[in-house]
């Protein structure tokens, strides 16, 4: 996703890109999480600034590409489990609206008509109606689509494909310079040449990165999802415990759950969510399963009577800070990171594409990325770089 988004901004910049992937389109995570364009999740700060220019630019996105992308500006619903929890509630939300969030607070008895299956005696909550939602595989593959059909009405003497799709290849090395600068990324086949190389490999950008000579600790934070069989609309949000910001800005390591619940256009209801430090294991676990389907029952009575459809597991790209890596790397000339988005990626996709599309084109970033400079986990180069070209 947040590779796509790129590849799309510098497209429409005028530069001409290469994307490569090992695997298929949406292949990684992004195949593999949910599609919400969340500001109501966020406190106020660098990833809340990228996160309301980011639902911007959806809604904008979701106007040139087609339907299929299923964007839905279906807003937000946080609901506390106690009077404590409102009263915690309403403070961030007051925060939040003033750096430009709309937020407003929801009465008990005013949660019915916005969610009709709401478990019945909750004391309240807060709508977002800013919140948003695609499907993030065909998100991905329609923004490269379009990507790769910038330029086309341009006389045909300079009219060029502005994107080039290498799919089942494999980034192996960076290619550098004499001058120890960029020139290029080494593939299980061959050589590309750039004078820029954007590592947009989300959970395994930390490898890229020491490809590179660069630490950038990138760690999985895995995530389960339940998907229900297809549903008349019984969830029309995103649906989610106070709990649940918790739980995200959460340092441990140990297994979270809180309870999200989605209806989709397409009708499955979507229910998480799980976090926990495991490294890439993609074992089935039942006791978290056991605790998503328990949380949304608590909140939906009327999925225990659903049938759950299949389940599937995904690994946020985690960066200590929680923030994501942003911009050019001073250790290595010509290379720029995107990636450490953990599990705001799709979100985050477009504001991080075009402030990636600015530093390539020496324009100035929509917004500050000083806070997701990617050195700022280790400033020193790591041993000897990458070999020169
Ligand atoms: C359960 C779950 C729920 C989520 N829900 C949401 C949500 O509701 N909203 C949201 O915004 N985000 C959500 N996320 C997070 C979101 O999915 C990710 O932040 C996002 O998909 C990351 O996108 P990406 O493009 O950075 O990484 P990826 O999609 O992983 O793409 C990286 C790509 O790099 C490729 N790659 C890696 N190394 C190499 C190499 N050496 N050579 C070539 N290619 C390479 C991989 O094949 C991969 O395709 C969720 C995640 C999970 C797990």
């Amino acid at each position: 996703m947040v590779g796509a988004a790129c590849a799309y901004y510098a497209a429409q910049a005028g530069l001409t890109v290469t994307v490569i992937d090992r695997g298929p389109v949406a292949g990684g995570t992004t195949g593999t999480g949910e599609g919400n364009l969340l500001v109501s999740d966020k406190e106020p700060g660098p990833e809340l600034e990228l996160a309301l220019l980011s639902v911007q630019l959806w809604h904008e996105l979701a106007a040139s590409l087609p339907s299929a992308i299923e964007y839905e500006a279906k807003g937000g619903l946080v609901v506390a489990s106690s009077d404590d929890g409102l009263r915690a509630l309403r403070g961030f939300a007051a925060r939040q609206g003033e750096v430009g969030v709309t937020a407003h607070e929801v009465p008990a008895d005013g949660l019915g008509e916005l969610e009709p299956h709401l478990s019945p005696g909750l004391p309240g909550g807060i709508h977002y109606p800013q919140d948003a939602q695609v499907q993030p595989a065909l998100a991905a593959a329609h923004l490269l689509k379009a990507a790769a059909s910038q330029g086309r009405n341009q006389p045909r003497s300079r009219s060029r494909p502005r994107l080039r799709l290498r799919l089942g290849e494999e980034v192996t090395g960076l290619l550098t310079g004499a001058d120890g600068a960029v020139r290029g990324v080494r593939t299980a086949t061959g050589e590309v040449r750039a004078p820029y190389v954007v590592n947009a490999a989300g959970t395994w950008g930390g490898d890229l990165a020491k490809l590179a000579g660069v630490e950038l600790p990138v760690l999985p934070r895995r995530g389960f999802v339940l998907v229900t069989e297809p549903l008349p609309r019984v969830v029309r949000r995103k649906v989610y415990a106070a709990d649940y910001v918790a739980d995200v800005a959460s340092g441990s390591a140990a297994l979270q759950t809180s309870a999200v619940v989605e209806g989709t256009a397409a009708g499955p209801v979507l229910i998480g969510s799980s976090r926990e430090r495991v490294g890439f294991d993609r074992s089935l676990s039942t006791e978290v399963l056991r605790r998503l389907a328990l949380g949304a029952t608590a909140l939906f009575p009327v999925l225990a009577g659903v049938r759950v459809m299949r389940t599937y597991t995904g690994f946020r790209p985690y960066l200590p800070d929680h923030l994501p890596a942003i911009g050019p790397d001073p250790r290595l000339p010509g290379l720029l990171h995107a990636c450490g988005h953990e599990g705001a990626g799709v979100g985050l996709a477009p504001a991080t594409g075009l402030a990636i599309a600015r530093c390539l084109t020496g324009g100035e970033p929509p917004v500050d990325i000083a806070p997701f400079a990617p050195a700022r986990f280790g400033p020193e180069p790591l041993g000897p770089g990458p070999r020169a070209a």
